[in-house]
């Protein structure tokens, strides 16, 4: 009592925008993928043709790996140190740009999770 807490340090996740841009190049690569190998090839089409099948399961895929992409912004993290979920940090939007670092802070740890990603403008607080 009477003992100011340290204010919580700040730290850097790497492994969210890893994952972030990880499941975006997953999802360029079904989505991307399918197009390319349609348009490559007259046998790709073809064998689209006989799987029409493999376009809700590309685009599901594809769709799957913006949510998961996304999740961090709308669900959290884990944070790294103890395994708490964490949510979002509000605030910090910046007034120039419309763009909201996304942050976590874990009480616990006494930390704040930087991630190194912003919502973008328009993005819902
Ligand atoms: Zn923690």
């Amino acid at each position: 009592m009477g003992e100011r807490p340290a204010p919580p340090r700040i730290e850097t996740d790497w492994s969210v925008p890893l994952r972030f841009f990880g499941w975006l190049f997953v999802m360029f690569l079904f989505s991307g993928g399918l197009v390319l190998f349609t348009l490559a090839s007259p046998k790709g089409e073809q064998f689209i043709g006989d799987h029409p099948w493999l376009i809700p399961v590309f685009v599901g895929m594809a769709f799957l790996s913006v949510a998961a992409a996304a999740a961090p912004f709308f669900f959290g993290i884990r944070c790294k140190r103890c395994g708490r979920r964490l949510r979002r940090m509000a605030g910090g939007t910046d007034l120039n740009t419309g763009n909201a670092p996304l942050k976590f802070h874990c009480v616990a740890c006494n930390v704040i999770w930087n991630t190194g990603l912003v919502s973008g403008p328009g993005n819902p607080e």
